[in-house]
């Protein structure tokens, strides 16, 4: 549909005469019906204001009808692996790290601003309650107030974490910023490319990493440092402490975790009750899953957390390199360069696919964190480059159509339980790559480009929005 055919079909939609559509926009009936006729187009501003009376954002009229977008436009390069671990508050990176960020530089950006407003649109409207997003751009806004408005109306939308924010001075409005919520913590200022950060790495698929890394004898850490330099292992070692203290933390902690569901912490009483007759399996599995319920935890009480890839799955990786560290001596070296590896697959499922649950469920979540997981495994074990691949790919093939329904929008049920599950599965899947390397027929881009096929086919209802599955369900 091109403009004129958009608004004939929104006028008609909604029943209304031109002269009623005038009317709410503050044009005459003839004005109208120039647009419809394709005669004439309005102003900028007028646009702005008929997108508003109609429930739709501008770009609904800007942008060219197509068919949802199945193969993401992927750009070249990567960003740096400090834009994926990111450590802040949870209990979500992209409903709350991410408007966080963006109250943030939206506040420096109008600073004489008076009064704020943010507009949560998609899935921040509909789990944005249950996440804290009001909460914590509040927050950034202080001491200015900033009036919060859940707009659960408006569908269509280019980015399903949508966040409009208004700066003003008394009643005159100064500032605006479309802000897209893309997972991770990370977020993008439409038209304000600035808030993009570089991208340092040249290539985006495994395919072109694995052929850089053969030619030149490297294993993935020594490629994520030939990009990143040195400095890279500075980060990674604060990265790996806080993940650590995090992890304390949720051990030691007990009570019932905040919100509605009264949901009894369980990760003291893993680590500490040992079966009666333990043998090295179960051993296995409690301690794992203890380390991953102890983040997990963590996050859903609103504590600091690192991003591995999300807020929501933070448990996975941190859970895994831990439990196998203690148990076969590593070096904290050895973690360090595991969570180079882990971070590098996380880096291309971020880059070619999403690792946001509004996006594509948490298939984008828990799946990605989980093909981390098995990454930074395979690379602890001094895997080989096609092991460590199958490893990565194993992990995220069979989380595929994992749906994102947390009850009452807390990230707490299905969430922290499904940390330990995948946990778990990351340790199965790494041995599945110690033996069948040789016969697999998937490489990870094929499932991680699948993944984001998968996820955008997905129903809305799956994507965080908490209206699908155990949220509608639960009562
Ligand atoms: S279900 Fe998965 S994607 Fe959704 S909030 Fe929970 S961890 Fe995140």
């Amino acid at each position: 549909m091109d403009f004129s055919e958009k608004i004939r079909f929104l006028r008609k939609k909604n029943k209304w005469s031109q002269e009623e559509l005038g009317r709410k926009v503050g044009v005459s009936n003839r004005a109208v019906s120039k647009w419809e006729k394709g005669d004439a187009r309005p102003a900028t501003d007028t646009l702005l204001t008929i997108a508003t009376v109609f429930g739709v954002t501008l770009d609904f009229f800007l942008k060219k009808d197509e068919e949802p977008e199945k193969k993401r436009a992927v750009e070249p390069g990567m960003e740096s692996l400090t834009e994926l671990y990111r450590t802040g508050v949870g209990p979500s990176s992209s409903h709350t790290m991410g408007p966080a960020k963006a109250a943030e530089l939206f506040r420096a950006a109008f600073p004489d601003a008076t009064r704020y407003k943010a507009v949560l649109m998609g899935s921040l409207a509909k789990t944005g309650k249950g996440h804290r997003t009001d909460w914590c751009i509040q927050k950034e806004m202080a001491p200015r107030p900033c009036e919060i408005v859940f707009d659960v109306r408006t569908r269509e939308l280019y980015h399903p974490n949508t966040l409009q924010l208004f700066a003003y001075q008394g009643a005159r409005r100064v500032g605006f910023w479309e802000v897209y919520s893309v997972g991770g913590g990370s977020i993008a200022v439409k038209g304000h490319p600035v808030y993009t950060p570089p991208r340092i790495y040249p290539h985006n698929s495994f395919a072109e990493i694995a052929r850089f890394c053969r030619e030149r004898r490297l294993r993935l850490w020594q490629y994520v440092e030939t990009f990143e330099g040195q400095e890279i292992w500075d980060f990674l070692e604060k990265v790996w402490a806080q993940m650590l203290a995090t992890m304390e933390e949720g051990l030691e902690a007990q009570g019932v975790l905040p919100g509605s569901l009264g949901v009894q912490r369980k990760a003291k009483i893993l680590f500490n009750q040992r079966h009666i007759d333990e043998n090295a399996e179960t051993r296995e599995n409690r301690l794992v899953c203890a380390y991953a319920f102890a983040l997990s935890e963590q996050n859903a009480a609103g504590g600091t957390v690192v991003t591995a890839p999300t807020c929501g799955s933070c448990g996975i990786l941190p859970a895994v390199l831990r439990y196998v560290r203690d148990k076969r001596d590593f070096s904290d070296r050895d973690v360090l360069r595991a969570l180079a590896t882990a971070g590098l697959m996380g880096n291309l499922i971020k880059t070619r696919a999403s690792i946001s649950g509004a996006e594509c469920g948490c298939q984008a979540e828990v799946g990605s964190a989980c093909a981390m997981a098995a990454a930074g495994l395979g690379e602890l074990y001094d895997m080989s480059l096609d092991q460590i691949e199958y490893a990565a790919e194993v992990a995220l093939e069979h989380h595929l159509g994992l749906t994102c329904d947390p009850i009452r929008g807390l990230v707490q049920i299905p969430c922290i339980e499904r940390n330990a599950v995948a946990a778990m599965r990351a340790i199965n899947a790494v041995n599945l790559a110690n033996f069948l390397t040789d016969s697999r027929k998937i490489s990870f881009d094929v499932v991680v480009q699948t993944m984001y096929e998968t996820g955008r086919d997905l129903s809305r209802r799956y994507r965080e929005t908490g209206e699908g599955g155990l949220a509608k369900l639960y009562s």
